[in-house]
């Protein structure tokens, strides 16, 4: 037989028909495309963490349950006491171990789209069946939408994420309590963006007994690290726990990830940086005429107006930015709300200025 009807007869076809998940070459780029922390450390904190790195005993298994990370993640995020703390190699590791724990037959994972593309291809990872209910045409939540999946399908797993990805925009509060109170299911409040947000819905965990809430340390500067954190009620947790492998998180993060928490003021003032640079991207996005999303996240939403002077597409707008070593996310063609946007993570000032002549010259502005 040959190789590629082995496949063909071993592998699963609906893993065959999946696209790997795309990562574009980065070397020598400014990267505005995937919602990283741009700042470094202050030298004399990156000359502790050395010190500490070269302590540690890389020839012993991790600790399985993490204790320093976990201790500094519930001293700088308030988790009260009575929540559990379940960590992952990435929070895209804790998707996957939630919908691992409900893939029974006929179970079924619920997303409001557009939104973050892993948890539909979690789903299909692990058998189970994905339902993307479309948002509004102002990518507020579709309340009705919502609620009617939620009544014909019954959804074993629904992930909302706040603010929301690609979007940037926190949903209605009163939405979000409809879907939490409709569904029979776990809802995750999936707060990757929580650093550059108004709103946090951590005790959101004391009003519903099927909400889990999830965060990740990616976005504040630890990408590389990959650790995300899942906080909820001990009965939920438990089970969760059980099908993560005991060594996920490894004896460098953990060190890292505690250092980092320790310094979390240091990650928290360069959010802040990020903050005001948003709102500054906000309007120069605006004023080469865009049409510009309010966002909540650290990147911003942004649609090419139809019918521009240079007939510019946003494919066009991407191309010519990577020509001139930026790169961003061209949302054109991903989902029929996204038609021509463009998605631009926040940078340092330097990259952000670097962007705005770059557009400048591509759309003929200067
Ligand atoms: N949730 C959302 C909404 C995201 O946008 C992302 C990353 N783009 C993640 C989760 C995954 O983050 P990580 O695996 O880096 O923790």
């Amino acid at each position: 037989m040959s190789i590629d009807s082995l496949v063909e007869t071993l592998i699963r076809p609906e893993i065959r028909a999946l696209q790997a998940y795309p990562v574009g070459k980065a070397e020598g780029m400014i990267k505005l495309d995937a919602m990283e922390n741009p700042f470094r450390w202050p030298e004399d904190m990156v000359s502790e963490w050395q010190d500490l790195l070269a302590g540690c005993a890389l020839n012993r298994y991790p600790n399985p349950v993490a204790p320093e990370v976990v201790s500094g993640l519930r001293q700088v995020m308030s988790v009260p006491d009575e929540y559990e703390v379940l960590l992952g190699n990435g929070s895209d590791e804790i998707i996957q171990l939630l919908a691992m724990a409900v893939a029974q037959p006929g179970a079924c994972v619920l997303a409001p789209e557009p939104g973050f593309v892993m948890y539909k291809m979690i789903a299909t990872f692990v058998g189970i069946d994905y339902c993307g209910v479309p948002l509004n045409d102002d990518f507020s939540l579709n309340r009705r939408a919502m609620l009617s999946a939620i009544k014909e399908r019954n959804p074993a797993l629904i992930f909302l994420a706040q603010p929301n990805n690609p979007t940037g925009n926190l949903w209605e509060e009163n939405d979000l309590t409809a879907i939490i109170e409709a569904a029979k299911g776990l809802v995750v409040l999936d707060e990757a963006y929580l650093p550059f947000s108004r709103r946090n819905h951590l005790d959101w965990l004391s009003r519903f007994d099927n909400v889990l809430v999830m965060r990740t340390l990616s976005k504040v500067g630890l990408a590389g690290l990959r650790l995300g954190m899942l906080f909820g009620r001990p009965e939920w947790l438990a089970e969760v726990d059980k099908i993560r492998m005991p060594y996920n998180i490894n004896v460098l993060t953990q060190a890292s990830a505690a250092f980092a928490l320790k310094h979390y003021d240091v990650l928290m003032q360069q959010c802040d940086v990020l903050k005001s640079e948003r709102d500054v991207m906000q309007k120069k996005l605006r004023e080469l005429g865009f049409s510009v999303y309010d966002s909540e996240a650290n990147f911003i939403l942004a649609r090419v107006p139809e019918s521009t002077e240079t007939k510019k597409t946003a494919r066009d707008i991407f191309e010519a930015l990577k020509q001139q070593k930026i790169l961003i996310k061209c949302l054109d063609g991903g989902h029929p709300l996204l038609n021509r946007c463009l998605r631009f993570t926040v940078g340092a000032p330097e990259e952000n200025a670097a962007l705005y002549s770059a557009l400048g010259t591509v759309l003929g502005r200067d």
